[in-house]
């Protein structure tokens, strides 16, 4: 297939590209560089069938030209990062939005299948785990920013699944739960990658809150593979699907691991939310998909662990 990543040179979309062309297929990337960057794909850059282009999703003639040339798009490019998303709550929801109404609308023109990657995030503060998919979405107040980037992913899913339906777009909408590994960055906030260069430097691990808040996380392989496998599944056409692993930490803990893996001798160290991120800020205690959608569509099972995952993270980083 021919595949346009929008934000091809960011965290995941990045080994999206790669796991394409590994496969033989086409790939043309286009991100700003906002949040992605250059060096995440310039190993790519003299691959047969590797394209990209320095732009933003919402330049409309340049989008158009790049989903006509191709078959499918995975719709990667968004705000990402919850400390970018609480400082930066405009741009997060302009972005979030106007980008995905461009895509769509360019992408129904000739009916190429549309990739949207939205989170965990819409489940918001719901307590209801494992998360299903037709669950209920538990928002705070719209004076509470953090949920902005929940409402603009829901509206992203709301407006994929209208195109589906009103006018027969193919379109699968995938929501990632806490994704890791090697070229995720620190610095909007992912808790990971955080963790791994405190850690290396030696200096305090900062867990927020008191440290029980758990999370799943999945290796970015898992999830790229995942969506190479939907997008040559026709039954995954106008479904909402959850990606991400059941096994669940706490954050206390992750620090724990992190600090043990990286032979560090680190403090770890008990941040307020209100100091690391707004006053009044609202975290989720738990978060953990329910994977038995994509597990009978695809036969989807996460293949590496945390451990593995910790000690990829810290190669990566040592490595820098
Ligand atoms: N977190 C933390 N220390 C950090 C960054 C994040 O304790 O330096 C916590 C954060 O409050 C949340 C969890 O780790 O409870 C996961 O945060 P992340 O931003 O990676 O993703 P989220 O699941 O919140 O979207």
């Amino acid at each position: 297939m021919r595949a346009l990543i929008t934000g091809g040179a960011g965290f995941i979309g990045s080994h999206l590209a790669e796991a394409l062309l590994a496969k033989g297929h086409e790939v043309s990337v286009i991100d700003d560089l906002s949040t992605g960057s250059i060096d995440n794909i310039s190993h790519l850059k003299a691959r047969p069938g590797f394209h990209y282009v320095i732009d933003t999703v919402t330049n409309e003639p340049i989008v158009a030209e790049l989903i006509d040339h191709n078959d499918v798009v995975f719709h990667l490019a968004a705000a990402v990062g919850v400390k970018l998303i609480v400082e930066e709550p405009v741009r997060t929801i302009e972005t979030n939005v106007h980008g995905t109404e461009v895509v769509l609308k360019h992408a129904n023109k000739k009916k190429k299948l549309v990739f949207i990657a939205s989170t965990s995030e819409v489940y918001g503060k719901s307590t209801d785990v494992p998360f299903r998919e037709n669950a209920d979405l538990v928002m705070g107040a719209t004076t509470k920013h953090r949920w902005a980037y929940a409402c603009s992913k829901a509206i992203d899913e709301f407006l994929a699944l209208a195109y589906y339906k009103e006018k027969k777009l193919p379109i699968v909408i995938v929501r990632l739960f806490n994704t890791v590994g090697p070229r995720q960055t620190g610095q909007y906030g992912m808790v990971l990658p955080t963790f791994v260069r405190q850690a290396l430097a030696g200096h305090p691990i900062t867990v927020f809150g008191d440290g029980t808040q758990s999370r799943s996380f999945t290796y970015v392989g898992d999830v790229v593979d995942a969506l190479v496998t939907l997008a040559q599944t026709p039954a995954a056409v106008g479904e909402v699907f959850n990606i991400g692993a059941s096994q669940e930490i706490t954050i206390r803990e992750l620090a724990e691991r992190v600090r043990a893996r990286a032979n560090s001798q680190s403090p770890i160290v008990l941040i307020p939310y209100d100091q690391a991120y707004e006053s009044g800020f609202e975290d989720m205690p738990r978060r953990v998909p329910d994977t038995s959608k994509i597990n009978r569509v695809i036969g989807f099972q996460p293949r590496v662990g945390l451990d593995e995952i910790i000690a990829e993270v810290i190669d990566y980083f040592q490595s820098r």
